[in-house]
């Protein structure tokens, strides 16, 4: 089967660093060409698909010297990640070697591939949709468990499936209606069509208002709760923070190969990952948390999802406690009540009068009691009502969708509104049609190139 209409792309697809392995990947017409020019071993002519080969990378611009012993995977069109004819070539390695064979592959014949490249052409080359290819980054960048199973499933296409049966269901109506307007003999066939119609964008809006349902939580998932710990100097702020990340919970993130470059702390609490706001002042040196105050903690509430707020239950409240409540008091909020296993000193019904007792809990942070507490308080918060899902769990995460979903709702409104107030039939179409090619951009039935650029160049270079 001929699926290669572009040229043949490379990059190093396994991420930077010092590893034991390292993987530049191949792919396009002259894939196979490129790597028999530059390895020597077995005759890759003759080799199965999928197969894995043992050999050596040489230089033909020196010599032909030997430059990593390495084995290469050849896999065949179209039953590849492209569908194009892949090569993998796992050398041994090293920055320095890696770079050095994907020169060579560059300068024989490859050109370096674009971010996303690889996963652009499978969409192109029809081997995924658009939305399994957006759920390829997501679980690039997946922060939690939960987050890799929306990811997964949405790889599995099960959004798209969903999706994909909504259009057909708008496509059935509509073709109904054409056969009423065009046949309009029928006594009644008007009144068919507009009830045809109306119970059809009912339940198309239906359907899409529970997918919208489990956006909020989708979107905490992909991006992270952002978070922020305030309180007075020496409250106990970094130990509960100590607790928080204790184990093996704190992700540090830095996607290597896109613009974030900025190092990301999330920590996992119950499948919520937490985006750890301005910690790094917290943990420094103490006399940087003496600076920190009100001022600094303003600012970094205000971009907070979720506040958490720490007071001294063995010292009375302080000013700078009441400002700080009053700081607090429209954000999200879990007020924590630290250091109660000093004698009480704070005035407890005056808090919970303050904060309400909803929101407040006890810890003696020393002695890591309390974490647990805090830790089911913050996945309660969120995830109060169960995870919101939807048939075979699809739970939409991506925030191009959940924009296209309300675009097609907003369009059945149209539909529905239009009915309401008499309008002919072939008008009350259109809004029908609208929402039907909203639909299909999120699988990429209607899709623009604009998009795309936009969307792969937001991947990983490999992948
Ligand atoms: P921060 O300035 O708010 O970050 O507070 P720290 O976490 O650095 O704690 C300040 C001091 O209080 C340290 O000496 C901690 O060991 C102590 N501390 C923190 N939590 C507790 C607690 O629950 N009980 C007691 N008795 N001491 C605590
Ligand atoms: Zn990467």
């Amino acid at each position: 089967m001929e699926t290669t209409q572009f040229d043949t792309i490379a990059a190093i697809s396994t991420p930077p660093g010092e590893g034991g392995i390292s993987i530049v990947r191949i792919s396009g017409e002259y894939a196979f060409k490129v790597i028999k020019k530059i390895y020597r071993g077995k005759n890759l002519d003759k080799v199965a698909s999928d197969t894995i080969n043992y050999g050596h990378i040489i230089d033909p611009k020196d010599h032909n010297s030997e430059v990593d012993e390495v084995m290469v995977s050849i896999m065949r069109a179209p039953k590849t990640y492209t569908r194009e004819d892949v090569v993998e070539i796992n050398c041994h390695g090293g920055l320095v070697i890696t770079n050095r064979i994907l020169q060579i592959v560059l300068s024989n014949g490859a050109r370096m591939a674009h971010p996303g490249e690889f996963t652009e052409r499978a969409f192109l080359n029809g081997r995924i949709d658009l939305s399994q290819s957006e759920a390829v980054m997501d679980l690039i960048e997946a922060k939690t468990d939960q987050s890799m199973k929306a990811a997964l499933n949405q790889l599995d296409g099960n959004l798209s499936h969903l999706i994909k049966n909504l259009r057909h269901q708008i496509l059935k109506v509509l073709a109904n209606v054409e056969v009423n307007i065009d046949y309009p003999e029928y006594d009644d066939a008007e009144t068919m069509t507009t009830k045809m119609l109306l119970s059809k964008a009912r339940e198309v809006k239906a359907s899409i208002q529970q997918l919208l349902k489990t956006a909020k939580q989708g979107k905490i998932l992909r991006n992270g709760l952002a978070t922020s710990i305030v309180g007075r100097p020496n409250v106990g702020k970094s130990s509960l923070l100590n607790n928080l990340l204790h184990e093996d919970k704190a992700i540090v993130t830095n996607i290597p190969g896109t613009t974030r470059d900025v190092l990301e702390e999330y920590v996992n609490v119950r499948g919520v990952p937490l985006k750890l706001i301005d910690t790094a002042g917290i943990r420094d040196a103490k006399n940087q948390i003496e600076k920190m105050g009100v001022d600094r903690s303003k600012k970094s509430i205000k971009s907070s999802d979720l506040v958490l707020l720490v007071l001294n239950a063995s010292e009375p409240l302080t000013d700078e406690d009441m400002k700080l409540i009053k700081l607090t008091d429209h954000s999200k909020r879990i007020v924590i009540l630290n250091k109660t296993d000093l004698p009480i000193k704070v005035d407890v019904d005056k808090i919970k009068q303050l904060v309400g007792e909803k929101d407040l809990i006890t810890t003696a942070a020393i002695k890591s009691n309390g974490t647990e507490k805090l830790e089911n308080k913050i996945a309660n918060l969120f995830f109060d009502q169960g995870i919101e899902s939807t048939q075979n769990n699809v739970m939409v995460t991506n925030a191009r969708h959940v924009s296209l979903l309300h675009k097609a709702s907003d369009a059945l409104d149209d539909v529905m509104k239009g009915i309401h107030e008499g309008m002919p039939v072939d008008l009350v179409q259109i809004d029908m049609k609208r929402c039907w090619k909203y639909l299909g951009e999120i699988t990429g039935d209607t899709y623009t190139g604009e998009l795309l650029d936009q969307l792969f160049s937001q991947f990983c270079l490999g992948k």
